[in-house]
């Protein structure tokens, strides 16, 4: 396949397959998206940070990569130019997350070929914990955004659904879990797991307090990822 041939990959569509590749194929080939709170909560946050903050919301697409994108802003420091992206969880410890690496290091690319110039740096902000995390463009995070574009077109080709992450963790804030239907699949695999209720309200009923405070970082990563 030449590769102008190839559909493009929204950026956000690349964000929900670095979280899980289930999650993809739902939204991407299925086109099943369900608009939950958390949802309506990442458009709010959009449009609160409009009222006193300039965003320059650019839209880029790009044949070659494959790729099309609409970042929330560019901004410019020491004469360097970076994506700039807002999201309403927080950080991994002061880390970004995987697939907001994925996301910003695409958009980096779709900027770099755009303008014709290098960049190094993207910046994304986590309102949760009030962390500014810069995320370096380097070749390993091109490789990894050039690997998902990839495995996003295999996805597409697929007639079924990739399996449930195995990851139970990354279930409890997916907006598509009533969808997916990931615990019932568990259950069915092995009778003697302990389902965990994913919605609504996302609290379980069986005692996870000894990894709670994982979770709950998990489930600030989609409360963001979620907003489009
Ligand atoms: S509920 Fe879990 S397995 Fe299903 S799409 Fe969401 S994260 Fe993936």
């Amino acid at each position: 396949m030449q590769p102008t041939d190839r559909p493009l990959t929204r950026v956000m569509a690349l964000h929900a397959l670095a979280y899980c590749e289930r999650l993809f194929y739902l939204e991407e080939v299925e086109e099943i998206r369900v608009a939950d709170a958390n949802v309506y909560a990442g458009r709010r946050l959009h449009v609160e940070l409009a009222d006193d903050e300039e965003l320059q919301t650019l839209e880029l697409e790009d044949a070659e990569l494959g790729l099309v994108g609409k970042m929330d802003a560019i901004r410019r420091r020491d004469g360097e130019i970076y994506p700039y992206e807002h999201k309403r969880g927080r950080s991994n410890n002061g880390e970004a997350w995987f697939s907001d690496r994925v996301q910003v290091g695409a958009y980096a690319m779709l900027l770099e070929r755009s303008l014709e110039t290098v960049i190094r740096q993207a910046r994304i902000r986590y309102h949760r914990d009030h962390k500014t995390v810069i995320v370096n463009i380097d070749g390993a995070l091109c490789n990894d955004v050039r690997r998902m574009i990839d495995r996003a077109d295999e996805l597409r080709s697929r007639i079924e659904r990739p399996p449930i992450t195995p990851n139970e963790n990354l279930c409890i804030a997916c907006s598509l879990s009533p969808v997916c239907l990931p615990e019932e699949i568990r259950k069915e695999a092995n009778p003697d797991y302990e389902s965990i209720r994913l919605s609504p309200p996302q609290a379980g009923k069986k005692d996870h307090s000894h990894h709670r405070s994982w979770r709950s970082s998990i489930s600030q990563q989609r409360y963001d990822s979620s907003r489009m």
